[in-house]
């Protein structure tokens, strides 16, 4: 089976967050599943730098209106097609905003001229334009977009005169939506129908997940949780409407992360190697972070957290939850960025704090896989999470988590209560409802279970025993393509 995945960052390429190790992963882990997979994706000046060998097999004259070229790559397993436009991905900054944090002006364009091309390719461009190479005759069977950036694929498929193809959209954080105003609707190239409530138009301006959501024979999100939790105001963001009336088309099928990339028997970024037999090791790689964060050097816990600083991450709460953590003999290191006023509040207490508490806000991957090999635990007091994967690369690494009960969180870590522990089952700290007191009392209960190794080690071991892996999800993710090609037959 052939499947178009459609994102905009993919790991190792270009990553902001939890969907690039997705689009990055599952093609990866669908190849042994029968399933091959191209992935379209943006040209950005990261990805045009470390490209090899790429072959241009399509030129658009004019991709809502600029020059674009679409070039087939390989690299590191993944077959990519890179929609190379110097006019919408040329730029300095990120993948969606500039060097200052500000959104870049374009991006209904670039992300609409995106999708366009994705569904181009699922009507057959490549099937007829490809004068040579592998490319030539390639159509996908399937087409699965990620987030709002590729959620008008469907849609652009749907308004035009494409062959009847499954398409599957997968949410992995409904906070991001991507609405513009109804300005832009002429700009979109689409019939004017495609402007009204069974298309693109949400809340009288345009709306691009919700369009996708709309158009899509099936949805899916990160987690089980997450699907159920989508459906309801508090969690749905104002698309449970349209989410309750897709209800039988909604699935959860949790992420998994690579485990050759994440893997603390051979990791690169990792002072000291270790198995869940030899975790003493891991005391090398606590001594690193310590250093690496100017920390103190003691045999107290070592907490880490590895995240965007945002309300959604619920680190407010814990910014609030600092001093107690350190009167208790922790310390805690904070890698991430994010809202300037909780960045603030965490170099507020560092200066509090001195080598107790610090703050390092970059983008380290390097650094973040040394700090699951070397902290005690990760924190993750999220509001909402679809997924997370920050949790499953702490389970992986024997760095237990502690996790708001939300979401994939709550689907993959089980906490250590006494039947849990008593069962051999508990693998981390979920604490709810979500308020900063129930976190305090979840970072209470992590130092005293700390100061009792032998539940300390059997926590971290079960975690380390937990199936992480893509394995049975990219599983699920085949079985549901295949249900929607047997839709198509019927
Ligand atoms: P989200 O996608 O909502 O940001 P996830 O937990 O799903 O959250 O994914 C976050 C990903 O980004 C993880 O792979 C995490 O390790 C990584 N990450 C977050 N912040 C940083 C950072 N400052 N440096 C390195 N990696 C980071």
């Amino acid at each position: 089976m052939q499947v178009l995945s459609v994102a905009s960052e993919v790991y190792p390429l270009v990553k902001t967050g939890g969907l690039a190790d997705v689009a990055g992963a599952l093609p990866l882990a669908l190849k042994s599943h029968g399933v091959s997979v191209k992935t379209l994706m943006p040209g950005y000046p990261a990805v045009m730098r470390v490209i090899e060998d790429p072959k241009v097999i399509y030129s658009f004259e004019s991709l809502l209106g600029a020059k674009a070229d679409l070039l087939s790559v390989h690299h590191q397993g993944l077959d990519l097609l890179v929609l190379d436009s110097p006019t919408f991905f040329d730029r300095p900054g990120g993948p969606y905003a500039d060097a200052t944090g500000k959104d870049h002006f374009d991006n209904w364009r670039r992300f609409a001229a995106l999708s366009k091309a994705g569904a181009m390719i699922a009507q057959g461009i490549l099937a007829r334009g490809a004068s040579e190479g592998q490319d030539e005759g390639w159509r996908p069977d399937v087409v699965h977009v990620h987030d709002w950036q590729a959620a008008m694929v469907p849609a652009y498929m749907r308004y035009s005169r494409a062959p009847e193809i499954p398409t599957l959209i997968t949410i992995h954080n409904i906070a991001f939506q991507g609405q513009y105003g109804a300005d832009i609707f002429p700009y979109l190239e689409m019939p004017p129908h495609a402007y009204g409530i069974e298309g693109v138009e949400y809340f009288g301006g345009v709306g691009y997940l919700k369009a996708g959501l709309q158009t899509s024979w099936a949805i899916s999100t990160v987690s089980p949780s997450y699907a159920e939790e989508i459906l309801t105001p508090e969690f749905g963001m104002g698309l449970e409407g349209l989410l309750n009336l897709r209800q039988g088309d909604l699935h959860g099928i949790v992420n998994g992360i690579d485990a050759d990339v994440w893997d603390p028997a051979k990791d690169h970024s990792v002072k000291a190697h270790y198995t869940a037999a030899t975790l003493k090791s891991r005391a090398d790689n606590k001594k690193a972070v310590a250093e690496r964060f100017g920390l103190d050097q003691d045999d107290g816990p070592l907490f880490c957290v590895i995240s965007r600083l945002t309300w959604q991450k619920g680190m407010d709460m814990l910014a609030a939850c600092t001093d107690e953590l350190v009167a208790q003999g922790a310390r805690l290191a904070v890698l991430g960025s994010g809202d300037k006023a909780l960045e603030n509040a965490f170099h507020t207490a560092a200066a509090r704090h001195p080598g107790r508490v610090k703050v390092l806000s970059v983008y380290d991957e390097p650094l973040s896989h040394l700090m699951q090999a070397g902290s005690d635990a990760i924190v993750i007091p999220s509001r909402f999470e679809p997924c997370g994967l920050t949790q499953l690369y702490g389970l992986r690494y024997g760095c237990v988590p502690v996790v708001a009960r939300t979401g994939g969180l709550n689907d993959t870590v089980i906490d250590a209560s006494h039947a849990a522990l008593a069962a051999k089952a508990a693998t981390g700290i979920a604490f709810g409802p979500i308020t900063t007191d129930n976190l305090r009392r979840a970072l209470r209960r992590a130092v005293k279970l700390y100061h009792e190794p032998k539940i300390w080690t059997a926590l971290q071991k079960q975690g380390m025993k937990s199936d992480v892996s893509w394995e049975k999800s990219a599983g699920l993710y085949a079985d549901l393509y295949k249900t929607l090609l047997a839709k198509k037959g019927s």
